[in-house]
């Protein structure tokens, strides 16, 4: 056994494992996915179990160990997301992403910009759960937002600018998951989804805007929530299925 260095990580999901142990998934900066048991985490006075909870961003101190389950040794909470937390609907929504990204990640494998990504996404839904009235629809904004950000993370970028089989970008009507595009009228066949024209620009929007952009925007800029739907059940389940064999969580 060896002490290994602190590592920062997202909570994504913990398990209870035995008697008083606790397993938590976590994507950490530098290392990517990966899973870690902290011992007797469950016991009343174990200081670690309420540190390990989904939506915390947390700095680990592990006992590297034979097995692939690192020994959590001490647990600092770096952002407690407590607005976020508190919030049923913010829950549902962030609950959402961090199962995308527990099923996209690849084990080990390290990805940076999926890490801070996920993060940012958490600290504006955090900020966005403040105000109870708009959470629903600056969350579902939000997420739409992460999870084609996120499919950019992994090589997935939906090709959103011109049709997919020719090249044409005017008389966009659908997209193909199969072929991860818009397609136009003449190209379109019968398994291409429908793309309406506000579906297809609130995607271009919510790719290329930041998130900090798509938080402080006015919920009247927003597309709608059909359009949100439409954009998530067609272009981010639609390709996340066709690609990666994952299927995308509805939040509300
Ligand atoms: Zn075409």
């Amino acid at each position: 056994m060896a002490a290994a260095d602190a590592i920062e990580a997202v909570v994504l999901r913990t398990l209870r494992y035995g008697e008083a142990d606790l397993i938590a998934h976590v994507h950490a900066r530098g290392e990517g996915k990966r899973g870690v048991i902290a011992k007797g985490a469950r016991k009343p006075r174990s200081r670690l179990g309420a540190r390990l909870e989904p939506f915390l961003v947390v700095q680990l101190q592990l006992i590297a160990t034979r097995s692939d389950l690192a020994t959590v040794r001490n647990v600092e909470i770096i952002d407690a997301h407590e607005h976020l937390r508190s919030s049923w609907q913010a829950q549902q929504v962030g609950a959402a992403a961090l199962d995308l990204v527990a099923k996209l990640a690849a084990d080990g494998e390290p990805n940076d910009a999926m890490h801070h990504l996920l993060r940012s996404f958490l600290g504006h839904l955090d900020a966005a759960a403040a105000d109870a009235p708009t959470i629903e629809a600056r969350g579902t904004a939000l997420l739409a937002a992460f999870e084609l950000k996120l499919l950019h993370a992994i090589g997935l970028t939906p090709q959103l600018g011109s049709c997919v089989r020719c090249g044409n970008a005017v008389g966009i009507v659908a997209y193909s998951a199969a072929d991860g595009g818009v397609v136009c009228s003449t190209c379109r066949i019968a398994d291409d989804a429908f793309l309406a024209a506000a579906t297809h620009g609130a995607a271009v929007e919510l790719l290329r805007d930041s998130l900090a952009d798509i938080a402080a925007r006015d919920l009247t800029d927003r597309a709608d929530a059909p359009t949100l739907r439409a954009l998530r059940t067609d272009i981010v389940a639609g390709t996340a299925r066709a690609h990666a064999g994952v299927s995308v969580r509805r939040p509300l």
